[in-house]
């Protein structure tokens, strides 16, 4: 779809002859050349313009199809599709209120580490953002008044020539209205700085890995109109030396000797805020869990919080002397089948198979 005025592009008017089409290519296409402006973006997209303007505004049959359908003229002679109608139409009433369009600035990305006691409490973290923002002594115009020029083919209108409902943005000042003769030294004509910004980013309490922060018009600023764009803060929380996290829960394996598991004891374990003593009820088994309701992490954006779960690991003495050996096979050796039902369970079913 042609969403460029093509005698704007090339700054002739609608009744231009074909020399003053000619000329007019030429001077632009010289002044375009990507020879001529190595390794600039700008010049490289301006230079296929000029010249599909030109392709299109040269051939008598091709100009007066343009001519006929305006905005709606495709160049590779494709029907336009409703998209493009609908593309028009908006164009169109943007046009007729008078309206810009927006061009939003960037949005930004930034990781920030969280512990986990950190997303237990919630956390005001200092971030450094590295963003893009106007530049003040320009006012992001990319020159001072005086490094300024009224744009020769709109006369300062910001729209091309054309029919009223058809006009569009003008190409040569990008709507502007102006040109730019003298760049702002500040920003070398972009209007925009790089500025490292130190920012407070409040964490809310139950953030996990993944949760996206959203810094509204902490983004970079557009270059010209628009709005500015939004910082994204990433959260990563890393692994815990003790707590393995599941959802709101948390759990951690708490080892206990074999008296203790046999006898019971009160443990110290720890809590994501601190610590607290919890009694091992005599016969606790090897990976038996006990549950502290509520002692886990608090539900991000909801209420209560999640459970700590505490995994019973028995640890069994190694590395014994012969002495210590006599002494552990003496007792086990003494008590009845029944102190080990399950190994007893186990050696009967074994039984059965012979
Ligand atoms: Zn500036
Ligand atoms: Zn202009």
């Amino acid at each position: 779809m042609a969403d460029r005025d093509y005698y704007n592009v090339l700054g002739v008017p609608r009744n231009a002859g074909a020399d003053e089409i000619k000329k007019a290519y030429r001077s632009l296409a010289m002044r375009w050349h990507p020879d001529r402006n190595t390794g600039d973006p700008v010049a490289e997209v301006r230079f296929k313009h000029v010249n599909e303007a030109y392709r299109v505004l040269s051939d008598a049959e091709e100009r007066s199809r343009y001519d006929r359908m305006g905005p709606l003229f495709q160049p590779d002679g494709q029907q336009p599709t409703p998209d493009d109608v609908s593309t028009v139409m908006n164009r169109m009433w943007d046009n007729l209120f008078g309206r810009r369009r927006n061009t939003p600035g960037d949005d930004l990305r930034y990781t920030v580490s969280v512990t986990l006691e950190e997303v237990a409490t919630g956390a005001q973290k200092d971030v450094v953002v590295p963003r893009k923002v106007r530049c003040d002594d320009c006012r992001g115009l990319g020159a001072s008044a005086e490094g300024r020029e009224v744009c020769p083919i709109c006369q300062g209108t910001g729209r091309s020539t054309g029919a009223r409902l058809l006009r569009m943005r003008c190409y040569h000042c990008d709507g502007q209205g102006f040109v730019i003769k003298a760049p702002c030294k500040t920003c070398s004509g972009d209007g925009v700085v790089g500025r490292e910004e130190s920012l407070k980013v409040k964490v809310p309490p139950g953030v996990a890995t993944g949760v996206r922060l959203k810094v509204t018009g902490k983004g970079n600023d557009p270059v010209g109109d628009g709005t500015t764009g939004d910082l994204y803060v990433l959260v990563d929380v890393p692994d815990h030396r003790l707590f393995r996290r599941r959802g709101d829960d948390l759990l951690v394996e708490v080892p206990v000797t074999l008296r203790d598991a046999a006898i019971g004891a009160d443990v110290v374990v720890p809590t994501v805020d601190g610590t607290t003593t919890v009694r091992i009820p005599a016969g606790t088994q090897h990976g038996q869990q006990l549950r502290l309701a509520g002692r886990g992490l608090p539900r991000y954006r909801g209420a209560g919080r999640g459970d700590l779960h505490l995994e019973v690991q028995v640890e069994v003495p190694a590395s014994l002397t012969d002495a210590e050996r006599a002494r552990l096979a003496a007792f086990v050796d003494s008590l009845p089948p029944d102190r080990h039902p399950r190994r007893a369970a186990f050696e009967r079913a074994v039984q059965e198979r012979r």
